[in-house]
């Protein structure tokens, strides 16, 4: 029975759905009034870094991303409502007429297939109108429908046995359970990390070798230096479906790779197209990736065991407005309730994030002139129509890079 221990509960976790919500849309709105601020020309100190044209389109481009995020976070607002106080979930787990394991297996699958159909129509608009409209986008609809039906497919394969695993060895190992989901979930994570730059990531776009001969020897002497492989950089088709530019790194020991897409390839010199590589190198360097897995790994042991430890509180359930107990529910509040609480750790993430980047810009200040990093960057600025302003409060919740003035002035800093 409910017990006023669960009371409390619903009242927080209402709270919380309601005060992040706000939250978010006040940054939103605090991001848009800064580029409303300065819609026709950047404050003084970037002048000397962008045209007016390009800054222009930058603000006008990102703002109407805004306005649909302002948008969305409200429509998100209404289906946690939906979700958990008006008991929608609740109902949802009543209403299918399967017993056991089937019963919880199909409860996740059914949430997820809905909330994947509400989401379509946002990436629908913003692949074919917004995108569109500021000639960014690429796709087509029979690419999107492949795109996504690749998605679930991929989903269902590693999806499914997974839950059935997690609940079976819910039934039979008794208070050890949490232990050996976290272990066999661990291990399937590490694979596909592992398996993404050779075995995933090729399913959506074609990769061949960084080439050309002016490149070849400067690639040599960085790669060698990091301890790298030149077989290990790529170029991606990212052009099938979008003309925003980008590099990353991705993958741990033997398989792991930089990725450029060919858009930024095509707009950046020599000289520029080796800073980054530089850059992303740093990351691997400094083993970023690595590090990163050790933390989640810890946030992700500490997931399971509070899982341990509330499967039976009835209180826990209830608060969070579902009637049954179930190990079914428990995943789904573990996956669907808790972002809500996580949320405000988000700024130490990002600050994280951005200290990485620090870290690899200094790295690739050691190995090339920064000004041609610094050139890189302003060219991918330039290319993704990303404003080079914004406001100090939402780039510290959000931005999981340093604000490009930021990091122009620190690489200028390290110059030789
Ligand atoms: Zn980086």
């Amino acid at each position: 029975m409910p017990n006023l221990y669960s009371y409390y509960t619903q009242v927080i976790f209402l709270v919380f759905i309601v005060t992040n919500h706000l939250v978010e849309v006040y940054l939103t709105r605090r991001q848009l009034k800064m580029y409303q601020e300065h819609a026709e020309a950047p404050p003084q100190e970037f002048v000397e870094f962008l045209t007016p044209g390009d800054h222009q389109k930058a603000i006008q481009y990102s703002s109407a991303k805004l306005r649909m995020t302002q948008f969305h976070l409200i429509f998100d607002a209404c289906l946690m409502l939906y979700w958990f106080p008006m008991r929608g979930a609740d109902q949802l787990y009543a209403g299918i007429g399967m017993e056991g394991m089937h019963k919880e297996v199909f409860f996740l699958v059914f949430f997820s297939l809905i909330q994947f159909a509400l989401n379509l129509p946002w990436s629908l608009y913003s692949t074919f109108i917004l995108e569109e409209k500021f000639g960014f986008n690429k796709s087509t609809p029979k690419l999107f429908v492949m795109d996504r039906m690749k998605g679930l497919v991929l989903g269902g394969v590693i999806g499914l046995p997974l839950l059935y695993a997690i609940f079976f060895l819910f039934n039979y190992l008794g208070n050890y359970w949490w232990l050996a989901s976290f272990l066999l979930l661990t291990a399937i994570q590490f694979s596909l990390i592992w398996l993404y730059p050779t075995v995933i990531a090729p399913l959506f776009n074609k990769f061949h070798p960084l080439e050309g001969e002016e490149l070849k020897q400067g690639i040599e002497t960085l790669v060698k230096e990091a301890g790298f492989n030149a077989r290990e950089v790529f170029v991606m088709d990212a052009s099938r479906r979008s003309s925003h530019g980008n590099a990353y790194f991705t993958g741990f020991g033997k398989n792991k790779r930089v990725v450029f897409f060919d858009t930024l390839l095509k707009q950046l010199k020599t000289p520029e197209i080796l800073a980054i590589l530089a850059h992303e190198l740093g990351h691997m360097k400094l083993k970023h990736i690595p590090k990163s897995m050790v933390v989640s790994l810890v946030l992700s042991f500490i997931g399971f065991w509070l899982m341990g430890r509330l499967s039976n509180e009835a209180w826990f359930y209830h608060g969070h407005f579902m009637r049954v107990t179930s190990p079914g529910i428990l995943l789904f509040l573990f996956m669907q309730a808790l972002p809500i609480y996580s949320f405000w750790f988000s700024p130490i993430s990002s600050w994280i994030s951005r200290k990485k980047e620090f870290e690899a810009d200094q790295y690739a200040a050691e190995q090339t002139n920064p000004e041609n990093l610094i050139q890189g960057l302003l060219k991918l600025y330039q290319q993704n129509a990303s404003p080079i302003v914004t406001d100090k409060i939402y780039s510290g919740f959000y931005h999981s890079h340093p604000p490009a003035l930021d990091r122009i002035k620190k690489l200028r800093s390290f110059k030789h």
